[in-house]
């Protein structure tokens, strides 16, 4: 096994910067075959890598955590996009019920503390557990969100889950969000029509504001508008240092040293 590092990998980034998320997509399945996943909170960004990988056929499973307080029209969006899309989606799911958790620790999700603690243990935990079945996840996360996601890397490391991820949409404009959507009818979560930009958890998401930032409905009754949940490495301070163990041939194709990028 050797080590990989994030700044490993900024020679790469400078390369597949120009790749549509299609190729990136299928450099993905070259790269790593049966050892990469997609995840996907059924969002807007998450809906159009769907879409993109029902379109590629490659075979590559859709990673799905059910938080158990998610909300019915998020559910209902992703098993739409199973069944129209034809994808495997393997919802994850945590340990305890909400309730369950709440009788043994409290409301967590009441106090800023007490909200790392429930995004890890409904969140972060149920990923985390399948670590070794991947190493690589789809993500979607896209710079033209802003805030923590304006330097997005097409490809970061993952330490918790030692594996690389890979954002296809890194560089997809809004404008290119949108026409995609309009050209090809994605299938999207029908509360983005009622009033939430983005969409989480029913404890802790409310719609926003024309006026409000996007994210200004995630966690309102604890102040700041800017705070992610932790499942995503490069939302979060210091997430991509250090690095993840792989074995060398790998990294020597994530690299491109042995088998170069062919389109
Ligand atoms: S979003 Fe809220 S309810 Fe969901 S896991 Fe995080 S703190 Fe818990």
């Amino acid at each position: 096994m050797a080590l990989l590092t994030q700044k490993d990998l900024d020679e790469r980034n400078q390369q597949l910067e120009e790749r549509t998320p299609d190729e990136l997509i299928r450099w993905a399945k070259d790269t790593f075959g049966e050892r990469v996943a997609a995840i996907s909170a059924m969002q807007t960004a998450g809906s159009i890598v769907c879409c993109m990988l029902g379109q590629l056929k490659l075979d590559i499973p859709v990673l799905f955590v059910d938080t158990g307080v998610l909300f019915q029209e998020t559910l209902e969006t992703r098993d739409r996009i199973a069944a129209e899309y034809g994808l495997e989606i393997r919802t994850l799911t945590p340990k305890q019920t909400m309730a369950e958790q709440i009788a043994e620790r409290g409301i967590l999700y009441l106090s800023p503390e007490g909200q790392e603690i429930c995004c890890d243990l409904r969140k972060s935990q149920p990923l985390h557990a399948v670590a070794d079945d991947y190493d690589a996840i789809i993500s979607s996360l896209r710079r033209g969100d802003g805030g923590k996601r304006a330097k997005t890397p097409i490809l970061s490391i993952d330490p918790k889950m030692n594996c690389v991820r890979i954002n296809p949409l890194a560089n997809f404009t809004n404008e290119q969000m949108q026409e995609f959507m309009e050209t090809h009818h994605v299938i999207t979560n029908p509360l983005h029509e009622q009033g939430y930009p983005t969409i989480g958890c029913n404890r802790c998401t409310t719609p926003v504001l024309p006026e409000e930032p996007k994210r200004a409905g995630r966690w309102r009754h604890l102040g700041p508008w800017s705070m992610y949940c932790g499942i995503n490495a490069t939302d979060v301070e210091g997430g991509t240092e250090g690095g993840i163990e792989l074995s060398l041939d790998l990294i020597d194709r994530i690299l491109g040293r042995e088998t170069d990028f062919v389109i």
